[in-house]
């Protein structure tokens, strides 16, 4: 029997193998997924400079090529954001796990990955570099022509230059193989809830040279800045705590615990020493892996810390998610509901949404279901995800919803971490807590429900017999003049309306 041959292979290495589960499949959702990655990092990076998000995607065909059905693609996605400092450029664009949302704050980028895909992808089906062109304030601008050295996880630097740009931002050009006939519909779909969910941002697509759509810029507020925040002592797992340990050993507990996490005050952090029966002056670097052990437990247990802090989250908000959602698809009717801030294993989230009718929606018995997390619309997979699971769970007949009524539901799950199914981030993993939430929210939202599609049946009534009304009365206005002979016949809609109006008034 032969031995089997041991080797430890890189994080590129891995995605290159397995690039499904980062959303690369097939050409047509890789062209769809390269897209997303590259706008969502452009809305992240316009968000962190606080300015409205104006970003321009082209993707254009390589000239001379056979008509199949994959071709090769050019995409590129100019922004107004941040920019990036010269020296961070490669890495994080060749590099897999290397990035800037590491941090406790809600962001729609998470893992570090996103644009390295696209650039692996662009580079293993057409062998081109990415050319990323960026420029932060204060500096001159530069531009990076990088591939992956896959089996390493390193950039590899081909050309660099610096610029002399005048804008703030970031330009980055992929060259992949794709399938644009079958993405282009999730694309504009895409690009259209982007707005929705980031109602500030303005974006434009053109396929060809031409403008194809421009989207958004529904509103002139930018969300107020996401704050860093510590961890709560509630997802203090061993690893956390360990880490925790290692780069404040010398400390005292009382103190350890102050600084280390949020929400634990002088006061807490006392009773909390004294619920542990510890010694509060303990340093926290000799303590014994048991006492770590445990001291987590508690931290973990302990049901006297408030509730995580919520500015670090950045939900939609009333106003301008019933606003985008409005101006997108010609509502008639909406609701807007929202749960939280609540916490999962100590992360804090914010469930919201909004129920509207509009003629644009199917008819069905269960509503359309628009899903959002961290701002970004969920378009895939959503038979994986809790969102369609306590959508169906809910009973929607027991709050009037029939085929006669169009109605779609918007939900955006906001949180400093959002538990995904996979690297794709398509959908979200079944979690109790956010899912206890969820099915709250829908029913405040079904009890809502009774109320409008009553209100939008009185109306549809209403109109049936104001163009009963209106018939019956027309004939008696023609017949009234032929009896005493004028010629022309008076017109009833004035009246017609009044009436109504006066009636309904009443
Ligand atoms: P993630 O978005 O999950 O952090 P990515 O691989 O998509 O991972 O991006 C890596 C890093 O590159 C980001 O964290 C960010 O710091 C930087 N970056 C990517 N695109 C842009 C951009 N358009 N503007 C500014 N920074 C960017
Ligand atoms: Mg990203």
């Amino acid at each position: 029997m032969s031995q089997p041959e041991y080797q430890s292979i890189s994080p590129s290495d891995f995605f290159y193998r397995n690039r499904e589960i980062a959303g690369f499949s097939n050409p047509s959702r890789a062209t769809y997924t390269a897209v997303r990655e590259l706008i969502e990092n452009s809305l992240d990076a316009c968000e962190a400079r606080l300015t409205p998000p104006d970003i321009f995607l082209r993707i254009s065909e390589v000239e001379d090529q056979k008509d199949t059905e994959t071709k090769i693609y050019i995409l590129r996605v100019e922004d107004n954001g941040t920019g990036l400092p010269a020296e961070h450029i490669p890495k994080a664009f060749a590099q897999v796990f290397y990035g800037s949302k590491y941090e406790l704050k809600q962001a729609r980028g998470t893992f570090g990955l996103g644009v390295t895909m696209a650039i692996l992808y662009g580079q293993i089906s057409t062998d081109n570099p990415i050319i990323v062109h960026s420029k932060t304030a204060g500096s001159k601008g530069v531009k990076y022509r990088l591939l992956v050295d896959v089996e390493n996880n390193r950039p590899i630097v081909e050309h660099f230059e610096e610029l002399n740009r005048s804008e703030d931002g970031t330009t980055v050009t992929v060259t992949l193989k794709g399938d644009l006939k079958r993405a282009q519909e999730r694309i504009m779909e895409y690009l259209k809830l982007s707005t929705i969910s980031t109602p500030s941002a303005s974006i434009r697509l053109s396929i060809s040279g031409d403008v194809v759509m421009d989207f958004g810029g529904y509103s002139d507020t930018i969300p107020a800045p996401v704050k860093i925040s510590l961890p709560h002592p509630r997802a203090a797992d061993l690893e956390l705590l360990r880490r925790l340990v290692q780069r404040n050993g010398t400390k005292a507990l009382h103190d350890f615990l102050c600084e280390s996490f949020q929400k634990v005050g002088p006061k807490t952090a006392s009773k909390f020493v004294q619920f542990m029966n510890m010694d509060s002056r303990k340093r926290v670097g000799e303590m014994e892996r048991e006492d770590l052990a445990s001291l987590g437990t508690a931290l973990r247990n302990y049901d006297g810390f408030e509730r995580p802090d919520s500015s670090c989250l950045s939900p939609i908000g009333k106003q301008e998610f019933i606003h985008s959602i409005a101006t997108q698809f010609n509502t008639s009717l909406t609701h807007y509901s929202m749960r939280g801030p609540c916490e999962w294993q100590g992360h804090p989230f914010i469930v919201e949404a909004v129920l509207a009718t509009g003629d644009e929606f199917p008819r069905s018995d269960t509503p359309s279901l628009y899903r959002f997390a961290n701002r970004v619309p969920l378009l895939y997979d959503s038979n994986d995800g809790i969102l369609m699971r306590v959508m169906k769970r809910t009973r929607w007949a027991r709050y009037n919803m029939h085929t006669s009524v169009p109605v779609a539901l918007f939900v955006h799950v906001c949180s400093t971490r959002i538990p995904f199914n996979a690297a794709g981030k398509q959908s979200i993993a079944s979690v109790h807590e956010i899912e206890n939430e969820l099915q709250l929210l829908f029913k405040e939202l079904g009890r809502k429900l009774s109320n409008m599609t009553s209100k939008v049946q009185a109306s549809a009534r209403e109109a049936k017999k104001m163009r009963e009304f209106s018939r019956l009365f027309r004939q008696i206005v023609r017949f009234s003049a032929s009896l005493a002979e004028h010629e022309e016949v008076p017109s009833t809609e004035k009246l017609v309306q009044t009436l109504f109006e006066v009636d309904s008034d009443a």
